[in-house]
């Protein structure tokens, strides 16, 4: 791709697309938002990083305080996969114990101790738990099944006092987007209390997207550690991990935990996500905006692929959405592989020759931005409908 702009990208050969990526999800108010672009501009002209905190990483980490309600202090760090990993060393420190669940299909960046069954390009490429993961790394890492609460339960009991912490895509959306069914994150926080094992939720996807506060929000539920990347860094390597004073105060300097960051935190980044999160949070009517979006595209795709006869589910929360080929609903991992990978193949090839860029895989969520209009909506459902 050379240049993007709103809801469209251009590719080498000046070809442009509807956009339904958005940078894996950054770009939530379309590609190169002016406010986004200019605070860039103006805070590179200042220089780009000083390795010491600036005042713009303290602006930040305040309207973060005020967005999502149980966050005292964040640690900014330069990507999703830090943010998981300094989360789970920090959980682990605190708690003094070592274990962690993870689900099955979801994905919490590259480090290690998650690529045991992840989701994402990890599946797609056929290798959930990657070659080059120690075994004495994956014994640690406990696998359970996304909204089955029995499976978690089971594992806690089974592994008493040496859990660390539950991690967990609040909604799912590396293995194509999947809800938490009613009672799964309820649960999960009862049994995280019951056993004393700390709640983390990766919202790296859902955080600034699903509402102000993320799916915690959403879904009223309250973790105890949170993990942010995407919409954050409005578009630059941005990360963070965040909880309350008396989890967080752990972390070096003032607690023994030890996390760094040579560019964390810098300037650039940080007026980038800055300028992101301030518009998200002074126009909050945005998210019912992009829900209607989203719904009305699960709707009318769902209709153009009924036409065909094309079987299909369509699972979607707000500005996440994605499509299956299969009949069965998709609640976990195991339902979302029974899809027809192949077919799926041929729909994304299909809608990429009529200019619009879809994730390549089923196992990738969807991520509106706020650009997308009824022209787009309705170029999209056309190229739906001719699909066979
Ligand atoms: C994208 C993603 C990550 C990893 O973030 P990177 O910035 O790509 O390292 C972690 N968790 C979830 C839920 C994600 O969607």
């Amino acid at each position: 791709m050379r240049s993007a702009k709103g809801a469209y990208l251009t590719d080498a050969d000046g070809n442009t697309y509807v956009d339904y990526i958005n940078s894996w999800g950054p770009q939530i108010l379309g590609h190169a938002h002016a406010p986004v672009i200019e605070a860039i501009q103006k805070t590179a002209e200042k220089g780009t990083s000083f390795g010491t905190p600036t005042e713009l990483e303290t602006q930040i980490a305040e309207l973060v305080c005020s967005m999502v309600p149980y966050v005292d202090q964040i640690r900014m760090v330069n990507s999703g996969t830090e943010a998981c990993m300094s989360a789970i060393r920090l959980a682990r420190g605190y708690t003094g114990k070592e274990k962690i669940i993870k689900f099955a299909g979801c994905y919490h960046g590259h480090s290690d101790s998650f690529l045991i069954q992840a989701g994402s390009g990890a599946v797609t490429f056929g290798t959930p738990s990657s070659p080059g993961v120690t075994q004495g790394t994956a014994k640690d890492t406990l696998l359970a099944r996304y909204n089955d609460l029995a499976s978690t339960s089971s594992m806690l009991e089974a592994n008493e006092g040496e859990v660390a912490a539950i991690i967990v895509e609040p909604v799912a959306g590396n293995m194509g987007c999947i809800p938490p069914q009613p009672g799964f994150l309820e649960g999960l926080r009862t049994l995280a209390t019951k056993h004393n094992v700390l709640l983390v939720f990766d919202e790296v996807m859902t955080g600034f997207r699903l509402s102000e506060g993320g799916a915690s929000t959403l879904y009223g539920i309250t973790p105890d550690l949170v993990c942010f990347g995407k919409v954050i860094g409005g578009g630059l390597p941005v990360g963070a991990f965040a909880g309350p004073r008396e989890i967080m105060s752990h972390l070096a300097p003032s607690g023994p935990v030890y996390q760094a960051g040579t560019l964390s935190g810098n300037p650039l980044a940080m007026s980038a996500g800055l300028a992101m999160l301030s518009e998200l949070h002074e126009k909050p009517k945005i998210y019912e905006q992009l829900d209607g979006i989203g719904s009305a595209l699960a709707q009318d795709i769902s209709t153009a692929l009924g036409e065909r006869s094309v079987v299909h589910q369509i699972n979607q929360v707000g500005s996440m959405l994605s499509v299956h080929l299969c009949e069965s609903p998709v609640t976990d991992f195991d339902s979302a592989k029974a899809g027809d990978n192949e077919r799926f193949k041929a729909l994304f090839h299909h809608m990429l020759s009529l200019g619009i860029y879809l994730p390549p895989s089923a196992y990738e969520s969807w991520f509106l931005c706020a650009c997308l209009d009824d022209s787009t909506h309705n170029r999209t459902v056309e190229a739906f409908r001719s699909f066979r």
